[in-house]
């Protein structure tokens, strides 16, 4: 029997950034936790968002082929689309466990037909997706681990897993763990593969499978394709190489790390609220559902920002602030702004004209 089969649910945990132990300890006992599970195969990797492409937690997430569930320090759209532009997909099944915000829109979304579920329906959506079903849990859901526990229990048994042989997995690929979180993980997995070696098991762990391999952090935007239309506003705007296209002329996050970090502007031009910067401040350009702004009205920011800019004047000026920071010129509205915008803001700023009378 493999040590992963359709009917095991997998489970990934990708842990947090930096050190906190509050966040490691909820990882750790979440994982501690689903080991005596049957039916669970559990894996650490880190930070889903730090990992390039060729990094190996990605590179066995890749090789998942039954039920996945990814918990991770992210907003369920930032892990969810992560996770496609990797290569990982499946149907997007619904998780109970959501944290608050989310859950807050779900609520909203059943009343009305606005939102995220009608912006879903007019991207151009993801491509190659396999008969399988992909839960994406933040962690910021909850504090207990009993919670996650619980769901994950009941999502394996949505999936009717039956582990009859009763082992399961736990490798931590990548990471930094400490050295008594390796003894304490790696243990266990040794024993795991002298079960196996003994049983003629045909999955061993090797000792690549276990070394930390460092990731550092990063900073670039992730493209919701279910709100995408693929118009392109964001290649034409983005002065840095970052956007390409892929064999099929869908826009594509192509070089990742030529992204300037700390900066979100493209997120403010996208007509779609397509662009999501997992770490950026702002819940709404983090991946929350709901409005991020680009140039649909953003009153926090129109009203709030230092010196009351729309959504477009801020992209242009950060735009402009990582053009002369690379030692190039700055360009304004000059280059890469559409028409579109240009019209929408002096509407914008009629609309305001008038409610003040
Ligand atoms: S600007 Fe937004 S909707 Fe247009 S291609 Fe880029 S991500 Fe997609
Ligand atoms: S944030 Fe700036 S540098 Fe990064 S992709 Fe968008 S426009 Fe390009």
């Amino acid at each position: 029997m493999s040590a992963t089969t359709t009917s095991t649910l997998t489970v990934v945990i990708s842990q947090a950034q930096g050190r906190n132990p509050t966040k490691r300890r909820l990882e750790e006992e979440i994982a501690q936790t689903l080991l005596a599970e049957p039916g669970i195969s559990v894996t650490l990797v880190p930070h889903l968002y730090d990992m390039p492409q060729n990094h190996s937690g990605l590179q066995f997430l890749r090789e998942v082929r039954g039920d996945l569930v990814v918990l991770g320090w992210l907003y369920e759209r930032a892990i969810r689309w992560t996770l496609d532009r990797a290569g990982i997909r499946g149907r997007l099944a619904e998780t109970l466990l959501q944290a608050a915000d989310e859950a807050d829109q779900s609520d909203d979304d059943d009343e009305s037909e606005a939102g995220s579920d009608s912006q879903q329906a007019a991207g151009i959506g993801s491509v190659d997706i396999p008969d399988r079903d992909l839960w994406c849990i933040d962690f910021r859901a909850s504090e207990q681990c009993q919670d996650f526990v619980s769901e994950i229990r009941r999502l394996r048994d949505s999936v009717q897993s039956t582990s009859a042989a009763g082992f399961d997995l736990l490798s931590w690929i990548g990471g930094n763990p400490s050295a008594e979180q390796l003894q304490r993980y790696l243990q266990p997995a040794r024993q795991l593969e002298a079960r196996r070696n003994f049983d003629g098991g045909a999955a061993t762990l090797d000792d690549k499978a276990v070394l930390p391999e460092d990731t550092g952090r990063r900073w670039y935007p992730v493209i919701d394709y279910s709100r995408c239309t693929n118009c392109m506003e964001c290649i034409d705007f983005c002065l840095f190489g970052v956007y390409g296209v892929d064999a099929l002329d869908r826009i594509l996050v192509e070089q990742q790390d030529s992204c300037k970090k700390g900066c979100p502007a493209c997120s403010r031009v996208c007509p779609a609220n397509a662009i999501i910067f997992p770490h950026h401040k702002t819940a709404a350009i983090a991946g929350a559902d709901g409005e991020v702004g680009g140039l649909k009205i953003d009153l926090t920011r129109l009203f709030g920002g230092d010196e009351g800019e729309s959504a477009l004047e801020m992209a242009v000026k950060e735009r402009d602030r990582e053009l002369i920071l690379d030692g190039r010129d700055a360009v304004g509205m000059s280059v890469g702004i559409r028409q579109r915008h240009r019209e929408q803001m002096d509407q914008l700023l009629a609309d305001l004209d008038a409610l003040q009378f």
